[in-house]
Formats: structure tokens, C-alpha cells, sequence
């Protein structure tokens, strides 16, 4: 919008004609006028606009004088630090250059550090002031397990690195024989594995780590890695793919999440003092009917071509499901008007994150095919705990008996109402609730693609009858209270 302004636009223009000088010094100037201009408002929210005057006014530049935006290009492979990554910056992340990253904002359970676990970039997230701009350029050593980051290490160091390394290769080897092997446990309980992806890039770690599915596949990531709307027909390409590429397996594609730290520019989204509770997810398709419609002409088109399923994030109330079932049923006409094919049984689920969603779970179970528990929003919500925020420690507790019997109490539902509960936050790769969710009766559990093998090694060692819901209990004497 900046760009295309007239009085910006006559700016620069001025500048070329009065002073005879190149474009990129007469956007360089106008850039600054404007940034001093706003800088100088007594409005708050309006003087922040100095910093986005900024940005536009670099990138310009770096069009103008060829310089690539697109991350971060190292001649040899790195261990990147930063202040702080945005998902859309992790996603053009190298893989081949970035052997893994160190941030000093954020936490693990940002996007930014769920999809560095998706990517399979070894990530610490939320180092916060111990990370120091005199490191740059030091040997480091990170411990992405741990959260450790070792500066230029002795040898004893380095040689504990490379035995850890060895027994993770070795550990790795050993799960190579789960590949092919039911995820049953042994008084035969099916649990379905499937995994949470973020592109159609990341269907071969499904394969390769032999997930049963696709139980989540967060499309906001195509937006998120475009500079503009991705069209109907990119987006039909890309669960197309996905859907084919699973050969029948069940790929739950998740309706756009954009909003809180998930931001696409163009989308000009405004400033909200809290964004996790502003206009996201499925608010802003509710409220942008033709975002909307453009993304469900594409997954009902793709459902033609494998297992497809629907689902909604976000959801708090009712109306916002037969809203969303009545864009799906128009959708559904369309196409059929149109003689495009596609599957008119295509399930449709919603995600649990909110309270909200937790107490009108009995009524909700009534619209959709299958509820899919969004557990690191649900506990930001039931918690009252920013998930972005690193320094909440033992206040932000996953395993907290509120979040467990919000679980328990959806979980009744949905079966009381016939229709499968799985999780795809990532406590679902928790090993050490693998009991809880058992007793709950989970029936599905999405985790990144490295965490199928660890998970399927442990349910096919578990007896869900002797398994029991102690956790749900309020533990008086845990570590965090003490
Ligand atoms: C969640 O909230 O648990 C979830 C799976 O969605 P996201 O992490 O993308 O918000
Ligand atoms: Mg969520």
C-alpha cells in the first residue's frame, strides 16, 4: 500500500527530477522524509510506522541494486543466531547451509521452533541475553535436546558431541526396524501416527519415517512463503500433491491460520495489542469470505485425488462451524455447476484450542467428522501463558491437570458423540503422556516426522488397559510448586 501511495510516489519522483540524481538515492530520501515524518506523530500506534517505512524503503532497495532477500546464504554451512525468526523467514531457511539455529526471542513452542522440528533443523529457541553479538563468527556447538550452546569447545566437549552424536545415529538405526510395524499396542489398542507438515516438501520425511497420515497439514505456510495471495490453482497443486503422494492415506488439511505471530504482509492485517486473541485463524476467513472460498475451491478439488479431509482452527462457538460447512456446501455447488470433480463425503473436522471449544465440545461433535486437539494453543489458553513467551517457565506447564482434563472432557465427548479425537499439538510426541492419552482414549496422535519412529517404539511396549489417568490429578507436590 506504501509503495503505491501518491504522495510517495511523488516523492521520489521529485527527488529524480529536481536533484538529477538515480532512483535508488531518490527512494533512499524519500524514504527517509517519510520515516522522520512519522516518527515525529504523537499518535503511538502512527509513530510506529517509522519502522515499517524503514523496511519498505530497504527492500526497495535491495530490488533496485539486485540484492537477495531470500535469507540468509553462507558460503560454508552455519550455526545461525538471531534476535529472532519469523516463520516466513525459517521457511527459506537452506537446510543445506543452516545446520541449525540459536534465537534469542520466542520459545519452543513458536512456530519458528515447530517448524524448525518439521524441517528437521536442529533449533534453540528463546536463548534470550545470552546470546551476544561478539559470538558471530566463534566455532559453536549446540545441543538442540538440551538448549545448551557450547562456545569454542575443548576437546572434551567436542568429544562428548561426537559420542552423542554416535548414539543418536545408533539409536536411529535401531528404529529403522519399527518401519512397516503396526501402531498397536499390546492388548491391541490401534493408535492412528500420523504427521503434522507445513509443505508438500515435507511428504518424503513422512515417508521416510513411515507416517500413517497426514494429521495435519498447516496451509498457512503457502501464504506465509508468498509474497501476494497464492492463487486457487498453486494452492490445488500443492494438496493435490500432498493427497496423491499419501496414496489413500488420510491428509487433514487445516483451513489458513494466519494472524498473531503468523503474519503475511499483504494480508495488511492490523497492529492488535493482543494478537493471539485478535483476528486470526479462522476469524479473518470468516471474515474474508473470498480468501476463504479461493482455499476451499482448491482442497475440494484436491479431494478428488486422495483421502482428504477439512479442518478449522480457532473454533470457539457454534455459528463459526455452520458458517464454515455453509462456505463449504456453496463451494461444493459451485464446483458440481462447474462439472469439476471432487469427493462430496470430504470429512470435516475442527481443532480444539480454546476453552471454549472444550465446554460446547458435546454440541460442536454434533457438526464435524473429527476433533484434532491443538494443545500448544490450548494450553496458552487455558493457562493464560503467551506461547511466544520464553521466561513463563514452571507457569507453563503442558502436563498441567487443567489442559489433561480439558482433553479427558473433549475426548468424552467426541466419542459419546461417535466421532475420533486425535492430538496434533506437539504434546502428542510426549512419550511420558503416551499413558495419560491412552486412558483418555485418544485415538490419534500427529507429531513431526522424526518423532513417528520414538512414539511407535513406545505404544507397541504399552498396555492401554493397565493405563490410567493419575495425571488428570492435581499433583500437590510437583516440581514446579516447590
Ligand atoms: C496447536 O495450537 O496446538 C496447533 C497444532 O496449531 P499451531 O501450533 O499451528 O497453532
Ligand atoms: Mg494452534
Amino acid at each position: 500500500m506504501f509503495v503505491e501511495d501518491d504522495s510517495y510516489v511523488d516523492a521520489v519522483m521529485e527527488k529524480l527530477e529536481g536533484e538529477s540524481c538515480n532512483i535508488e538515492y531518490a527512494v533512499q530520501q524519500a524514504g527517509e522524509q517519510f520515516a522522520a515524518m512519522f516518527a515525529a506523530m504523537d499518535d503511538d500506534y502512527m509513530r510506529a510506522r517509522e519502522v515499517d517505512i524503514r523496511d519498505v524503503t530497504r527492500r526497495l532497495l535491495n530490488n533496485l541494486t539486485g540484492i537477495a532477500e531470500d535469507g540468509i546464504d553462507p558460503v560454508a554451512p552455519v550455526v545461525l543466531a538471531a534476535d529472532d525468526l519469523a516463520p516466513s523467514e525459517t521457511l527459506r531457511l537452506d537446510k543445506t547451509k543452516i545446520l541449525g539455529f540459536i534465537t534469542q526471542g520466542g520459545s519452543g513452542n513458536s512456530h519458528t521452533a515447530i517448524l524448525a522440528r518439521a524441517m528437521g533443523i536442529p533449533a534453540i529457541c528463546g536463548l534470550g541475553e545470552a546470546l551476544k553479538q561478539e559470538y558471530e563468527g566463534r566455532q559453536a556447538y549446540m545441543d538442540g535436546e538440551t538448549g545448551q550452546v557450547f562456545l569454542d569447545p575443548d576437546e572434551m566437549t567436542v568429544q562428548m558431541f561426537q559420542d552423542k552424536a554416535e548414539k543418536q545415529r545408533e539409536r536411529k538405526a535401531l528404529m529403522e526396524n519399527l518401519k512397516g510395524k503396526e501402531d498397536v499396542t499390546l492388548d491391541g489398542r490401534r493408535i492412528e501416527l500420523c504427521c503434522n507438515i507445513g509443505s508438500p516438501d515435507d511428504v518424503s520425511a513422512v515417508l521416510a519415517n513411515d507416517g500413517q497420515g497426514i494429521g495435519l497439514f498447516r496451509s498457512e505456510y503457502l501464504y506465509l512463503a508468498a509474497g501476494d495471495y497464492p492463487t486457487e490453482e498453486e494452492q490445488f497443486e500443492a494438496y493435490r500433491a500432498v493427497a496423491a503422494a499419501m496414496e489413500g492415506k488420510r491428509v487433514i488439511i487445516r483451513t489458513l491460520d494466519i494472524g498473531a505471530d503468523k503474519q503475511a504482509g499483504y494480508f495488511g492485517l492490523q497492529k492488535e495489542e493482543n494478537p493471539a486473541m485478535g483476528l486470526r485463524a479462522i476469524r479473518i476467513c470468516l471474515n474474508r469470505p473470498e480468501v476463504f472460498r479461493t482455499q476451499l475451491r482448491a482442497l475440494y478439488r484436491a479431494s478428488a485425488f486422495g483421502k482428504v479431509s477439512i479442518m478449522f482452527p480457532m473454533v470457539t462457538s457454534v455459528w463459526e462451524v455452520e458458517e464454515c460447512r455453509r462456505a463449504c456446501r456453496s463451494v461444493m455447488k459451485e464446483l458440481e455447476q462447474e462439472g469439476i470433480p471432487f469427493n462430496p463425503d470430504t470429512e470435516i473436522g475442527i481443532m480444539i484450542e480454546t476453552p471454549a471449544s472444550v465446554f460446547m465440545a458435546a454440541e460442536l461433535a454434533e457438526l464435524v467428522d473429527f476433533f484434532s486437539v491443538g494443545t500448544n494453543d490450548l494450553t496458552q489458553y487455558m493457562l493464560a501463558c503467551d506461547r511466544q513467551c520464553n521466561d513463563l517457565g514452571r507457569f507453563c506447564d503442558p502436563h498441567h491437570p487443567a489442559v489433561l482434563r480439558a482433553l479427558k472432557f473433549t475426548a468424552d465427548a467426541a466419542h459419546r458423540a461417535g466421532i475420533r479425537i486425535g492430538i496434533c499439538g506437539e504434546l502428542a510426541a510426549d512419550v511420558s503422556l503416551l499413558p495419560t492419552f491412552l486412558a483418555i482414549g485418544i485415538d490419534e496422535l500427529s507429531v513431526s516426522p522424526e518423532a513417528v519412529l520414538p512414539l511407535r517404539a513406545a505404544i507397541r511396549k504399552s498396555n492401554a488397559q493397565a493405563c490410567t489417568l493419575e495425571k488428570l490429578e492435581c499433583q500437590r507436590n510437583d516440581a514446579g510448586k516447590e
